[in-house]
């Protein structure tokens, strides 16, 4: 495809590090609106299109795991329209 205009954009974000994270569960219990899902014992993940971004899980996250991250940087428009197709929200413009 041409022209492909790449807006770029400040975000910030909250992810989990699948091979730091043990699957305790604490951050999903910390969490106020529930983007937070997994199994048991297994690494967990963080849903970007329901994080209000409060960092309560990274306070949740045992010093031991250290697990969840702030991650703050430029994001492409091609990476919001990706993450729109996948959750199936509609963000007009
Ligand atoms: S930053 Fe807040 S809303 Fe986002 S996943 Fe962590 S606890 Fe949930
Ligand atoms: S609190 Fe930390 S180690 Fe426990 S499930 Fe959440 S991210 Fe993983």
């Amino acid at each position: 495809m041409s022209g492909k205009s790449l807006h770029t954009f400040n975000k910030i974000s909250y992810v989990i590090d699948e091979n730091k994270c043990a699957g305790c569960g604490s951050c999903v219990k910390a969490c106020p609106v529930n983007a937070i899902r997994g199994e048991n014992k297994k690494p967990h993940i963080i849903d970007s299109e329901i994080c209000i971004k409060c960092g309560s899980c990274i306070e949740a996250c045992p010093e031991k795991y250290s697990a969840v991250e702030k991650k703050t940087g430029l994001v492409s428009e091609k990476v919001k329209q990706k993450k729109e197709m996948e959750g199936g929200v509609d963000l007009s413009k």
